[in-house]
């Protein structure tokens, strides 16, 4: 009896020990100072185009995945650019999954030019993280590993399957990253209902969330004309016919800057034109033939079309007005996105309750203690169009209110109370994303239940 009641109170110190431990091993994971330095760990990490150090991310990845024990699989549909989908899988697998997309490389950087060095991650005595990636985008793929280990620590079981990719090359247009993975059978296989992909930082306490974004079309117009003497008056000049369409271009211009600067537009819905280059004249060693008009001038333009705008109608336009064959002009498309998905809908994303997609990420931002702006389209582009293409609804949303827009300039930072926040948010986001499912959904699956 003395004997085995000594052991059962050595079996309960040890079992309080253990559990003391682990108590403790899960605290440590899961403070501040550890959320922050995993987060650094991720940033030190230079994937900046155009040699991102991708298999040292994708180990990262793998890594956080497995102290998360979320299935992981490494996919290369482009050698040497590895893209890792991870895996949390709902109670009922039938349901269609979320996807919560993040791009690993990002944008090169002017070391020099950088008050504290881009890749080092430092934090400042206001709490300030500095590192390329704060805000685009590595801050959002941490932040939805992040959310995922308070969910699990709190219990939380998915109903539906929540897929993470963290993909290669968005910030050189992601065809080999996103654009692969969208047109993938992997991609159909994962039955994916709906994407979350990056926002825009918000300067106030709002954060901004994109159902849309412009088409990019990349023209080039060429006008050609009878070449002649620097001294000779004639009509129909190279020269001369270009700046005719240059005339037609900024005309436009201005109508769209108009109602930018007069409010009845945001900058998501106009249509912006600038002239990104020009060319003429006859070139010598040491400058310009100055005595000689040029058989051929050109421009190139970058155009952006919202969703919302007649993209037919300016491509008449182009034709009729900017480069008309009648005026010896030639015009092509270096790159043009369409508007509109392959079913030939605009390709955006219904923003409103009827969508219970934004209705759910409306209200987990609110319950998290977030405000919502009002939705917008982006003006640049993001992976989310891959996804849109196909038809499905992608928001693009970035959990950072409180800061100035950074991506891509230097000393791109982040607060590190902002980024904490933006974990909660997500948990929030996830929780309801992953618990919901229509009626006719469970009832399609009840079997498995
Ligand atoms: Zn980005």
């Amino acid at each position: 009896m003395q004997l085995q009641s000594e052991l059962s109170t050595k079996n309960i110190f040890f079992l309080c020990f253990l559990f003391l431990f682990f108590i403790t091993v899960k605290t440590t994971e899961n403070s501040s100072s550890a959320i922050i330095s995993r987060f650094q760990e991720y940033l030190r990490i230079n994937t900046a185009q155009p040699n991102p150090s991708y298999y040292e991310a994708a180990n990262f990845i793998l890594s956080q995945a497995k102290s998360l024990s979320l299935e992981s699989q490494t996919i290369e549909f482009v050698k040497n650019k590895p893209l890792i989908l991870l895996k949390w899988p709902g109670k009922i697998s039938k349901l269609p999954s979320v996807l919560l997309n993040s791009h690993t490389d990002v944008v090169p950087v002017e070391s020099h030019k950088w008050v504290h060095h881009p890749f080092d991650a430092h934090i400042d005595s206001d709490g300030n993280i500095h590192a390329r990636g704060t805000q685009d985008m590595k801050s959002v793929g941490m932040q939805y590993l992040e959310a995922i280990r308070k969910l699990k620590d709190s219990g939380f079981e998915p109903t539906r399957t929540v897929y993470l990719s963290f993909v290669p090359d968005e910030e050189i247009g992601g065809l080999d990253g996103a654009g692969k993975l969208a047109e993938s059978e992997i991609f159909e296989k994962m039955n994916v209902a709906f994407v979350l992909d990056e926002g825009m930082p918000s300067p106030n306490e709002n954060y901004r969330a994109y159902y849309a974004e412009r088409s990019p079309m990349w023209l080039v117009i060429k006008a050609t004309g009878a070449p002649g003497h620097g001294a000779k008056l004639y009509d129909n000049t190279a020269v001369e016919n270009l700046l005719k369409s240059i005339e037609s271009i900024r005309s436009f211009r201005a109508s769209q800057l108009d109602m930018l600067k007069a409010g009845i537009k945001p900058e998501g819905e106009v249509i912006s034109v600038n002239m990104v280059y020009l060319k003429a004249g006859t070139q010598t060693p040491n400058g310009f033939v100055m005595n000689l008009q040029p058989s051929e001038a050109e421009a190139g333009i970058d155009i952006r079309v919202p969703p919302t705008a007649d993209q037919k109608s300016l491509e008449k336009r182009i034709a009729e007005e900017w480069a008309p064959a009648a005026r010896n002009m030639t015009f092509e498309f270096k790159l043009k996105v369409p508007v509109v998905d392959k079913f030939g809908k605009p390709a955006l994303t219904v923003a409103d309750n009827s969508n219970p997609w934004w209705d759910l990420l409306e209200k987990a931002i609110h319950s998290a203690g977030g405000k919502l702006g009002k939705a917008e389209i982006n003006i640049g582009t993001t992976d989310a169009r891959y996804f849109r293409q196909r038809g499905l609804p992608a928001i693009g949303f970035s959990p950072i209110a409180n800061t100035p827009l950074l991506l891509h300039d230097h000393n791109e930072l982040l607060n590190q109370r902002e980024y904490l926040k933006g974990i909660d948010i997500y948990a929030s986001i996830i929780r309801a994303y992953a618990s919901y499912a229509k009626e006719t959904e469970t009832i399609a699956s009840r079997d498995e239940l």
